[in-house]
Order: C-alpha cells, then structure tokens, then sequence
C-alpha cells in the first residue's frame, strides 16, 4: 500500500491506543486554535499616525469611546487615507477606525493617548477623557448608517478589549459632549449593546 501524507495523518488522528497519538492529536488542535486567533488578530491593518496623539505608558485605561467620521475635505467621502490626512490636518486621532467594508485600523497604540474625545466628561464626572480611554471611529457620514460588516467588526473588536481592559463605560461621543457632538450617526446603540453581550457565536 502507498503511504503519504494523508494516510499517516488519517491513522494518527484515528488511532486511540497508543499515549504518543493523544499527545500529537493534543498538540494538532492546539496549533489550528492558535492559527485560528492568529488569522482574527491580523485583520487589524497598521496605519500608525504620526500626530494627533502623545506617547503613554502604562496608563489606565476603563472608558471606550464609538464615533463616527468621513472625509468632507473634498475627494471620496468614505477614503481611509483622505480620513486619515483629515485627522492629520486637525491634529486628532483615534486608536481604531473601521471602514465600510468591516475593515479594521490601527491608526494609535492603545498604551497611547489619543485625541479623539475632545472637552468632554463623563458621568462620574471625571473630564480629560483622553487619557483613560480608546476611541474607534466608524466611516459613516451624516445621511448613511453604518454597514452590518463594520457593526461585526466593531462588536468583534469590543469584545476583545472587554477581554483585555476592565472597562467601566461604553459610550458614544454624544453621550460624553452633548450638544458639541453627536456622532456616531444614525448609530443602533441598542442592537450594538444587544450585540457585546451576546457570545461570538451567536452573532451570525
Ligand atoms: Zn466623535
């Protein structure tokens, strides 16, 4: 009988006998779970700013901020490197921004602070919110709502920072500078918030 690959993969993943077959089988799964997240954390793209934000360490971080944003700078309203120049021009940023099609960027390290918030205050009424939380900005203008694709995106990556921060609020910009800002637009706050509480699973 010819033997390759697949016959000495099928007898091994089908063979219970022998300690050394557990302990590859073990070992096969742990190598496709940690391919798995690998492949779900290199979604994220680098687009590093270079302004908008200062270099931190270990701050504390318990406050995430949702916004909303487009390039109204002339150009493509939904560009991510028009935004980007845009956020450049003002001097802020965001640690993350989505794009229309459930993309995700890095546009800040997290240890970092960035300016996205603005005069602001939450309701413990601690102010200077920058430097205690992580901001995503969502690409949506005034008259459109977000895709489902960047509302999965966002839910994915709020939980993983859920895993990663204990965060004492979740809020809109609106929320934290009422009647200066009201991003994020047209934004279903409740079937978001329905969404981060659900398991990842049960998304689809
Ligand atoms: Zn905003």
């Amino acid at each position: 009988m010819k033997t390759n690959f697949l016959t000495i993969f099928a007898k091994v993943f089908h063979s219970n006998n022998l300690l050394v077959m557990k302990v590859i089988k073990i070992a096969f799964l742990t190598f496709l779970v940690l391919l798995i997240s690998n492949i779900s954390l290199s979604q994220i793209i680098n687009k590093k700013m270079k302004t908008g934000f200062r270099v931190s360490q270990n701050r504390s971080i318990d406050v995430l901020i949702i916004h909303s944003v487009f390039n109204n700078s002339g150009g493509e309203i939904y560009d991510i490197d028009l935004i980007i120049k845009q956020f450049s021009k003002y001097g802020v940023s965001s640690h993350y921004l989505i794009g229309r099609g459930g993309e995700t960027y890095r546009l800040v390290d997290e240890n970092n602070v960035a300016y996205h918030a603005g005069k602001s205050s939450l309701p413990d009424g601690r102010q200077s919110l920058n430097s205690c939380s992580l901001g995503i900005e969502m690409v949506c203008s005034f008259n459109d709502s977000i895709t489902y694709l960047q509302l999965e995106s966002l839910v994915k990556l709020t939980k993983d920072l859920q895993a990663r921060y204990k965060l004492k609020y979740i809020l809109r910009h609106s929320d934290i500078a009422p009647g200066r800002k009201t991003d994020p637009w047209n934004f279903d706050w409740e079937k978001f918030n329905q969404m981060i509480t659900l398991n990842t699973n049960q998304l689809k």
